[in-house]
């Protein structure tokens, strides 16, 4: 439902009589169609006139988040994976079987939250893709 490209008026269109701020929870979290509805949550859907359907679509494309802090011990990962000893951390090889690849949660790293495990998975597929590609350039030559 979200990988949807949607007309908004004629969404409202589509349930007239229902609160905008319902209309709207249909493509987005409750809270969050609140949100973005603002002074016009309450009004109906068949009410909504163009200067306010721009201020919906800036409040979503507009919509910031200020983070104020990251909490310890509540990032959410997989704890556990394959043992780092046995990876070559230069090409992420398996230094047991060869041409097997160990990327991203599959690891056992277990960062803090904070943006250090889609970190973990970036580099590390970045890192094998890399070394999966030279691999494959010296067997063409
Ligand atoms: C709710 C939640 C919040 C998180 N928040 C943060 C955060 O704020 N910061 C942070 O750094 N990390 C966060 N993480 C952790 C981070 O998202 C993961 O560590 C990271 O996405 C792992 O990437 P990955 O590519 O290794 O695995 P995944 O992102 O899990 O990707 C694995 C993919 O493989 C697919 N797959 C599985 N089995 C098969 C199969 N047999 N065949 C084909 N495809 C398959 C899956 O569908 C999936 O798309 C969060 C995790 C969760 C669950």
């Amino acid at each position: 439902m979200y990988n949807k490209d949607y007309d908004l008026q004629s969404f409202l269109n589509s349930s007239p009589h229902k609160e905008l701020k319902n209309v709207l929870s249909e493509i987005f979290p409750h809270r969050f169609a609140e949100f973005i509805s603002g002074e016009y949550a309450a009004k109906k859907a068949h009410l909504i006139d163009s200067k306010i359907r721009d201020n919906i679509l800036e409040n979503i494309h507009n919509f910031k988040l200020t983070i104020t802090k990251t909490n310890f011990g509540e990032e959410t990962v997989t704890a556990g994976g394959y043992d780092l000893d046995e990876i070559n951390p230069k090409t992420m090889e398996s230094k047991l079987h060869k041409n097997l690849y160990i990327i991203g949660e599959a690891l056992n790293i277990d960062g803090f939250c904070g943006g250090f495990n889609l970190q973990n998975a970036w580099s590390t597929a970045y890192i094998a893709a890399e070394s999966i590609n030279f691999k494959n350039k010296l067997s063409y030559n």
